[in-house]
């Protein structure tokens, strides 16, 4: 098979396209032939050794749907020819955080594509468990776009207890975690306000559904207070330091903050009184568990959610998908077809 590899860590431009052997499945493991798959910023990062691969070569990517090519020897779940997404969430299965429904808790959790070799290939193996049915209503390239971002995204959503009627502001409104939190938001009753520096970003948000938008590199605090009569109750951040401030003061007392990534750098300041206070809460937050897989599967499976797919580009032109990462130019998922 084909696969895009890194030999080390010097940005996106060492992916490389090779003749790779074929995995095999062990005892609790499938491997799926790929239909589509999907980028995150994590295989950017992992591109750039932050974090490194765990060996070289490494073949990057977390999600992606195709059909089951081959079982190990205990897999009895899932047939060979099965359609299939696959959860990008690994975790050893029986240890006390995996038995408590934890899974990104678990001592031996990792990510495919990350800690696993993932889906930036013509076939992958993983855990049986971490494959369920492909939704009949979804096409492959939206089966693939929507695991990763869309279970981020739910969790963040579900920590930071949203509900109906809450105000909503997520904060750099164009990669997938920010426009399935969106299309979540929505479906989950709240009124949702978006940031960007791209108007014609804010403007696609608002077709959506949005109840408006403001400059990421505004006082966009202020603005939120003025178009929605007060502040938001949850926040969701993954901007970092350029926008976090305002972030912040974008809060109604009581109000939580969840944050899954700084892409505008790693550190940011808090002004302490105003976090004790407001009584807000900061929630940090990244990869889901089984349960939150398997909701947003059935949110986006029964057309509860739409799946936001910004650009499908063939599997030997990943270098350009990842370029358009790597810009910031998307609003939803992209993806690599095949
Ligand atoms: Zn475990």
């Amino acid at each position: 098979m084909r696969a895009w590899q890194l030999h080390d860590t010097n940005g996106p431009d060492s992916y490389r396209l090779e003749a790779v052997e074929t995995p095999e499945p062990g005892p609790d493991e499938v491997r799926v032939q790929l239909r589509a798959s999907a980028l995150n910023h994590l295989d950017l990062w992992v591109s750039h050794g932050m974090p490194a691969p765990h060996r070289f070569p490494h073949t990057s990517g977390g999600d992606g749907a195709g059909v089951v090519s081959a079982l190990g020897s205990n897999v009895d779940s899932v047939a060979v020819g099965a359609e299939v997404v696959l959860n990008p969430s690994i975790s050893c299965g029986y240890c006390s955080a995996c038995l408590a429904g934890e899974s990104p808790f678990c001592r031996s959790y990792g990510i495919l594509g990350e800690h696993f070799p993932g889906t930036l290939a013509e076939e992958v193996v993983l855990p049986a468990r971490n494959v369920v049915p492909k939704p009949a209503s979804l096409t492959w390239e939206q089966a693939a776009a929507y695991p990763l971002a869309t279970g981020t995204a739910y969790r963040m959503l579900r920590r930071a207890r949203l509900s109906a009627g809450d105000v909503l502001l997520i904060v750099g409104i164009g990669g997938g975690v920010a426009s399935m939190g969106l299309q979540l938001g929505l479906a989950m009753g709240a009124t949702v306000y978006v940031t960007s520096r791209d108007q014609s970003k804010i403007d696609q948000a608002v077709a959506w559904g949005a109840a408006g938008g403001f400059d990421s590199e505004g006082e966009f605090s202020k603005e939120l207070k003025a178009a929605a009569g007060r502040s938001a109750d949850v926040v969701l951040e993954s901007v970092g330091p350029a926008t976090f401030g305002q972030s912040m003061r974008s809060m109604q007392p009581g109000g939580r903050i969840a944050i899954c990534g700084s892409t505008s750098g790693p550190k940011v300041e808090i002004t302490v009184p105003a976090l004790f206070f407001k009584q807000i809460e900061i929630i940090g937050s990244t990869m889901f568990n089984h349960a939150e897989f398997h909701t947003v599967t059935d949110l986006v499976g029964s057309g509860k959610v739409p799946v936001i797919v910004d650009s499908v580009t063939p599997f030997e032109n990943l270098p350009d998908a990842l370029a358009r990462l790597a810009a910031g130019e998307q609003l939803g998922k992209v993806v690599i077809g095949r």
